[in-house]
């Protein structure tokens, strides 16, 4: 199992690689999130051996009690999917960056529990490009007001944007959501609060990294791809 997944992580570095060579990009600007949340916590070591430091997971119980369990190791934990209040607190003990936050509420929620465990929270703001309603996320509209609602929380950093493509789109649909992605963040980067430094975009999956890249990606969330085979 170690040497396929091992295998898997270097095709996709490798791909990354030649994406961002395609966009005369630097490699080291892109970072690979691996997306354990097909996979036991037994498989999520191995890939961190097999040298992905950084792992998503989508659902909130999950990543702590990865991140419990494996606890010893340096990873850096990445929650990638629908976070409710309730839930914050452990998630914010856990994780190096929340990507998926979307709404007004769940900052708040975000900036008191960094504040009670004396940390500053990085996350990055969801945003639903593809306007399908059962996506989560603030619309292109909403942003500005996000800023200003979070230039009001100390214990929170923006460090950029998030999105998933729509369900039902192809590669062309893909590619425009991410462009629009990037417009939103070159939108918004220079008149930003103290507290917002729109620099990353996390975008792209298994079937779309590459066209994210070519469009900006500083955050591809690969999961399915890495376990192939194993
Ligand atoms: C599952 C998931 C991914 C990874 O998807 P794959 O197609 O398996 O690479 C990325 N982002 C989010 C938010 C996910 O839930």
């Amino acid at each position: 199992m170690l040497k396929q997944l091992k295998k898997n992580v270097d095709a996709v570095q490798a791909r990354i690689a030649e994406a961002a060579a395609r966009s005369s990009r630097t490699v080291a600007d892109i970072t690979l999130v691996g997306v354990t949340k097909y996979v036991d916590v037994e498989t999520t070591r191995s890939l961190h051996e097999s040298g992905c430091v950084n792992l998503g997971e989508n659902r909130p119980q999950v990543v702590w009690e990865k991140s419990s369990a494996l606890h010893e190791l340096p990873i850096q934990w990445h929650m990638i999917g629908h976070l409710q209040r309730n839930k914050v607190k452990r998630t914010v003990e856990c994780c190096e960056l929340i990507h998926s936050v979307d709404s007004h509420r769940l900052l708040t929620a975000i900036d008191e529990a960094a504040a009670d465990q004396d940390k500053t929270c990085r996350v990055l703001l969801e945003v639903n490009v593809s306007g399908e309603s059962a996506k989560h996320g603030f619309s292109k509209s909403e942003i500005p007001a996000a800023l200003e609602f979070v230039s009001g929380l100390s214990n929170i950093k923006v460090e950029g944007l998030m999105c998933m493509a729509g369900l039902i789109g192809d590669a062309d649909d893909a590619r425009r959501e991410f462009a629009m992605l990037r417009t939103i963040k070159e939108e918004f980067e220079s008149d930003s609060p103290a507290n917002v430094e729109l620099r990353e975009l996390s975008m792209g999956m298994s079937g779309d990294f590459e066209i994210a890249i070519a469009e900006g990606a500083t955050l591809v969330r690969v999961g399915s791809l890495l376990f192939e085979g194993v």
